[in-house]
């Protein structure tokens, strides 16, 4: 089946009740038992929900893999993934992650004796003079958060299978539908399902996708030990989002690319990063692996001073964090995003006080640009 008819129909089917076509919302934390034993497969809602599992299967079919595991946020989803670690384990990450999985690897799981290396996998050498005896799992986000940076999924897969380490890919920018990092050979893909999958601002979810039993199972036992899980009227906000995945994408990218196009021309404008740009250092692997090239755009003016003039004066653009939504947000990484990255590391990676980065929306364009246009001058 094409994607939009995997979007609108996987996971779902008609209420066996009632007949209702949209999938309902099961609120309840309890099942009742005809027997000691006996029981249609329900037992407690942590553990089964049905607006859950069908949201699970919904995405696992867009990610093409066998099993979606859903959490109540990305960092939810990220954390379930350390229970595929144990103490005395080494894990490679990309250098210029989400500022919260940093901080939750770096801050937290530190703590519990897992060793992290950070690594700029835009170059698979660097991944593999990384690996050492003890390294478990290679965690890459393609394109990163806020710099864009490529990784190719391909070169991870193979050098992760010829080492037996598990991969995983943070596809939140791309979504499944420009990107499906499982076709590549890639083991886990995880989602902030808060940012285009459920695309309208207005829950926080994560998910994991894989297609290898042995960890489905593994992150199946997680998400019901850790306890984590969305609840089932998120499930079900998301579940009616993924239907409109497609024409949002496209839409997204639409008004991204011609925005990308008006800031590399302005004078104000030192430089643009968008992968879909010729510039872009990376445009050729992006096409290769890529369906698209998504809605965020990041770039650079001269100074702080003129990012705090700019943010001031955006009216269609809202301040804020986040990402993926129906609305056009504008995001400062530095002091909002990547705040808890110290300063020597993420000035190693580019991302300095002067970038800023712009989530764009499904507006009509010609606003759009005027609004970034006028917060310029
Ligand atoms: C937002 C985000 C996360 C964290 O997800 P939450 O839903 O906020 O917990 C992880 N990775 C990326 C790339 C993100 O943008």
């Amino acid at each position: 089946m094409g994607f939009s008819t995997d979007a609108i129909h996987a996971g779902q089917q008609p209420d066996l009740t009632t007949g209702a076509v949209i999938t309902p919302v099961y609120l309840t934390s309890t099942y009742a038992q005809e027997e000691l034993g006996v029981h249609k497969g329900y037992e407690y809602g942590r553990t089964h929900n049905l607006t859950r599992s069908s949201l699970e299967k919904n995405i696992a079919v867009l990610e093409k893999g066998r099993a979606g595991i859903a959490f109540s946020s990305g960092i939810a989803a990220i954390h379930s993934l350390m229970g595929l670690v144990k103490s005395g384990d080494h894990v490679i990450v990309t250098d210029s992650v989400y500022g919260g999985t940093y901080r939750l690897f770096e801050m937290i799981m530190t703590q519990y004796g897992i060793e992290f290396s950070w690594v700029d996998t835009r170059d698979i050498k660097n991944l593999e003079k990384a690996i050492k005896s003890n390294t478990k799992l290679v965690y890459t986000e393609t394109p990163t958060n806020p710099m864009l940076t490529i990784t190719d999924l391909s070169e991870v897969a193979s050098v992760c299978k010829k080492n037996n380490l598990i991969s995983v890919v943070d596809n939140t920018f791309m979504s499944p539908y420009f990107q499906n990092p499982l076709n590549f050979g890639i083991d886990i893909v995880v989602h902030s399902s808060t940012k285009y999958l459920n695309g309208h601002s207005d829950i926080i979810g994560g998910i994991v996708v894989t297609n290898n039993e042995q960890i489905d199972r593994k992150l199946r036992y997680t998400q019901n030990s850790l306890g984590a899980v969305p609840s089932p009227f998120d499930c079900w906000l998301t579940l009616r989002s993924t239907k409109t995945l497609a024409v949002r994408m496209e839409r997204h990218e639409f008004n991204a690319k011609k925005i990308a196009s008006f800031l590399e021309q302005h004078r104000a404008v030192k430089s643009v990063i968008y992968p879909g740009l010729s510039s872009h250092p990376q445009h050729e692997l992006a096409k290769k692996q890529m369906r698209g090239f998504g809605g965020i755009v990041s770039f650079k003016v001269e100074n702080f001073e003129l990012v705090k003039s700019f943010m001031k004066k955006v009216k269609v653009f809202t301040l804020a964090e986040s990402l993926g939504g129906v609305e056009s947000l504008v995001c400062h990484p530095v002091t909002m995003t990547h705040e808890s990255v110290p300063k020597e590391k993420r000035e190693s990676f580019g991302l300095t006080d002067n970038l800023i980065r712009l989530s764009v929306g499904l507006e009509d364009i010609e606003d759009l640009i005027e609004d970034i246009n006028s917060a310029l001058k």
